[in-house]
């Protein structure tokens, strides 16, 4: 099967020279799609600016901002694709304007007014009418199960993996990893603490079991 991954922060300009980002490491989507080499699938991974090493065996995108990111699984997510898996952690907002010279220190305080990102997740279905299936991730650090389900519905996943990002050993920038998964047809189910490498190999398991 053909699978397109997303993985990793994205970076919004703020000046040439400073951006907004967030803490992702890119380390749980890349290895989905190191396990789902390893099974066999032809992999398309999109990653925001990360620390990790290209995985080898696939094809790698890389991009920057909210905007890159949308271009590419625009580009990318063709019938040829069986899954997509939406690991990235996108910004949520962005500069509206965004200088071509470097922002100047000033005495007094300054804001920067920002607007919404195109939601990539959320346009999947709508807007680019992928058939496939269809992973989202959440990141929470309250009312975890809520916002799992209301997040599964609004993006019109199959499959929507809960992570709580307010603990310190699990989550953003970690090596391991405890998600909850939220299916579809109601089914759900908690997997243990586990590294991201294996918690790669059981996601890859499941996704190719709803193909
Ligand atoms: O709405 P929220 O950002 O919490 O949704 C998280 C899920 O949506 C993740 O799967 C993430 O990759 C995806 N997402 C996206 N584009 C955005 C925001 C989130 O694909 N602009």
């Amino acid at each position: 099967m053909r699978i397109l991954i997303t993985a990793g922060p994205t970076r919004e300009a703020i000046d040439p020279v400073r951006y907004i980002s967030n803490r992702s490491s890119g380390k749980m989507g890349y290895a989905i799609a190191e396990a789902a080499v390893e099974a066999g699938h032809e992999v398309i991974l999109i990653s925001g600016p990360t620390n990790l090493g290209a995985p080898v065996g696939l094809e790698m995108i890389p991009v920057e901002s909210a905007r890159d990111m949308y271009e590419a699984v625009r580009n990318r997510l063709d019938d040829s694709v069986g899954a997509g898996i939406f690991c990235a952690a996108v910004a949520d907002y962005r500069p509206r304007s965004v200088p071509d010279r470097k922002i100047k220190k000033k005495e007094a305080a300054m804001s920067i007014e920002l607007e919404p990102t195109d939601d990539i997740l959320g346009s999947v279905r709508s807007a680019f009418g992928f058939g496939g299936v269809l992973v989202g991730f959440a990141a929470e650090t309250n009312d975890m199960e809520a916002n799992a389900l209301e997040k599964l519905e609004r993006k019109g996943c199959d499959l929507l993996v809960a992570n709580d990002v307010s603990r310190k050993d699990i989550g953003f920038d970690r090596d391991a990893n405890e998600v909850q998964l939220f299916f579809k047809d109601g089914r759900r189910e908690s997997l243990p603490m586990q590294s991201k490498a294996e918690l790669g190999v059981t996601l890859v398991k499941v996704v190719e079991a709803m193909a």
